[in-house]
C-alpha cells in the first residue's frame, strides 16, 4: 500500500508536499513495473493535481478494473502458486489495455503513444 504522510509526502504530479487538510488520491502498487503508466502506481497525488493530469482518467479506470479483478478472485485458490498462476491471467488484461501491438514486451521500446485512450474497451458489465 502507498503510505501518506500528511506534510511530507509529496504530490506525485506537482511535486509539492500534501497537508493534512488537502484532499488527495492514493494508490497502491497495482501496475506493473513495465506499463506506462506505472509512474501513478504506489503513489498519492492533490485530487485536483490527478483530476486534471491528462492520465487521470486512464489510471483511475484502471484501479477500477484492478479491483474488480482483485474482487473476482477465486475462493478455492490456496497455494501461492495457484494465485500467481491467476494473477497473471488475470492481470495480463490491465498490461494488454496499454502495451497493445508491443507483445515482444522490450522495456526499451520507445514509448510514445502514454495518452492512447484505455478506456474504450469496457463493456464486460455483466
Ligand atoms: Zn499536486
Amino acid at each position: 500500500m502507498s503510505l501518506f504522510f500528511p506534510g511530507s509526502s509529496r504530490c506525485g504530479i506537482c511535486g509539492e508536499v500534501m497537508a493534512s487538510g488537502d484532499d488527495v488520491v492514493a494508490f497502491p502498487a497495482f501496475l506493473p513495473r513495465r506499463h506506462p503508466l506505472w509512474r501513478f502506481s504506489d503513489g498519492a497525488f492533490h485530487r485536483s493535481c490527478f483530476v486534471g493530469h491528462a492520465d487521470g482518467g486512464a489510471v483511475q479506470r484502471l484501479y477500477e478494473r484492478f479491483l474488480a479483478i482483485m474482487d473476482s478472485r477465486p475462493k478455492g485458490l490456496k497455494s501461492l502458486e495457484e494465485i500467481n498462476d491467476w494473477g497473471r491471467d488475470a492481470f495480463n488484461e490491465l498490461e494488454q489495455d496499454s502495451t497493445t501491438e508491443s507483445n515482444g514486451t522490450d522495456p526499451h521500446a520507445p514509448r510514445s503513444s502514454e495518452d492512447r485512450s484505455v478506456g474504450r474497451k469496457r463493456g464486460g458489465e455483466s
